[in-house]
């Protein structure tokens, strides 16, 4: 039986999907639906890193302000490890370690961050949690509408709108239903997750190691609050395959027997969770993202950098393009294909240059001895560690240290 028709019904209420809710609203959208399978707060598998480009989206909104209520931990840079173990640290631009307020970025669990944002969506729009969409309504090849299922009962419910926006994730049903198939495995990554609580040998930065047992992945810990911390590996979906690797056993490894990490685990005690495997569709792949009365945001449609790992900043951007592109329909009334180009364009354009980079920059990350190159000149050239701080937070400096020539003054500085 058809229900309240809306102007928007958004399927999924992570970053992307709450995101999206919250900027068609600034635009000027009123009827929206927000819909999630769970219910708020709930966990999601990721390294709970939250960047500068979050961040800037956070402010945006006007929810930052919000994270100071939960516990996280601010994070001042990033230290490296080459696979010969030399370490470095690069400070993200305009980080200081006195001033905590200047936030450069933090780590939040994403059962605490993921709250704050969709509470914040909840003030502003309808939501429907506990509701599992299973289907789309169609009438004269656009989308209309949505079919699902409220958690504990068997009862098909219909609910229409005018756009439906996939902001499901990884196994984006909205995807699925459309016959978009999933990102091939050589563009995308599968990791672990797991919660440690007494890691020892802190220093207030992400930490990215490049180690001999998950090249061409890496692995990583990355501080929280209160003595916890986030590890976790990742590799290429079809490198995993290639080598048989079992990520499980490989994080076990790495942990008891790498001599840059064994003291450091030596105390670690893992939490009842224990060690959780998801994958991460890339933007290495531009999947597509829109079409009659539809459009995908966020890991639905594949946009985590495909260098780093993350994705909360993109699936925000996209939200950000999808609530602008929205509203833009409404005033004409055309919800086509045709019309939606202009997400599609304005959201590539932006991020699309970034991602490439990012995806030259993982193929020299396969590359054991550049890698270790690169890692030990920057530990003893300030220059070279200046490169890569600046590649860190601007596209120009990544794009100049991957040119050929640009790559070649860095190992020759
Ligand atoms: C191991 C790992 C580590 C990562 N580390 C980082 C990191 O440190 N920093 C970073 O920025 N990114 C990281 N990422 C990527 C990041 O997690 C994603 O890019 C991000 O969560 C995308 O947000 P989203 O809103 O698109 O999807 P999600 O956060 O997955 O949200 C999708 C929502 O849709 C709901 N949903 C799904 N199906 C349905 C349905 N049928 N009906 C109704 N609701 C549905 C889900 O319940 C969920 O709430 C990591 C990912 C992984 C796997």
């Amino acid at each position: 039986m058809a229900q309240k028709e809306y102007d928007v019904i958004i399927v999924g209420g992570g970053p992307s999907g709450s995101s999206t809710a919250m900027f068609l609203k600034k635009n000027g959208i009123k009827n929206i639906l927000l819909i999630d399978k769970a219910k708020f707060p709930r966990d999601k598998i990721c390294g709970d890193a939250f960047s500068g480009k979050s961040v800037g989206i956070a402010k945006e909104l006007g929810i930052i302000q919000d994270f100071e209520k939960v516990p996280h931990e601010t994070v001042y840079g990033v230290l490296f490890s080459n696979p010969k173990g030399t370490q470095i640290e690069i400070p993200f631009p305009g980080a200081d370690k006195k001033d905590n307020k200047a936030k450069p970025g933090f780590v939040v669990k994403r059962i605490n961050g993921d709250n704050v944002i969709f509470q914040n969506a909840k003030k502003q729009v309808d939501t429907l949690e506990e509701f599992t969409v299973t289907d789309l309504i169609t009438e004269n090849n656009f989308v209309v509408g949505v079919k699902g299922k409220k958690m504990g009962s068997q009862e098909e419910v219909q609910l229409k709108a005018k756009v439906v926006v996939g902001a499901d994730g990884t196994s984006s049903v909205v995807a699925q239903k459309l016959g978009i198939g999933t990102s091939p495995a050589e563009h995308q990554v599968i990791a672990t997750r797991a919660y440690y609580q007494g890691v020892t040998g802190m220093t207030g930065n992400i930490e990215l190691h490049f180690v001999d047992e998950i090249m061409p992945g890496y692995f990583w810990i990355f501080p929280l609050d209160n003595g916890m911390a986030n590890v976790g590996l990742g590799l290429l979906t079809n490198e995993k395959q290639k080598r048989k690797i079992d990520l499980k056993k490989s994080q076990e490894e790495i942990i008891t027997n790498n001599p840059l990490f064994k003291e450091r685990f030596k105390n670690a005690k893992l939490d009842e969770q224990g060690i959780k495997i998801w994958t991460l569709p890339l933007g290495s792949y531009h999947r597509k993202n829109h079409g009659n009365g539809w459009i995908l945001v966020g890991d639905a449609a594949s946009l985590i950098d495909p260098f780093s790992g993350e994705g909360v900043g993109n699936a925000m951007t996209s939200g950000k393009f999808a609530g602008k592109h929205i509203a833009q329909a409404f005033k004409t009334n055309d919800f086509s294909e045709k019309m939606f180009d202009a997400y599609d364009k304005e959201l590539w354009d932006t991020i699309g240059p970034e991602l490439n980079t990012s995806y030259n920059l993982q193929k020299i990350g396969k590359i054991k001895w550049l890698l270790n190159l690169v890692i030990d000149k920057a530990a003893t050239k300030k220059e070279v560690k200046e490169a890569i701080s600046g590649m860190l937070a601007n596209e120009k400096a990544k794009k100049d240290i991957i040119s050929p020539l640009g790559l070649l003054k860095l190992i020759l500085t």
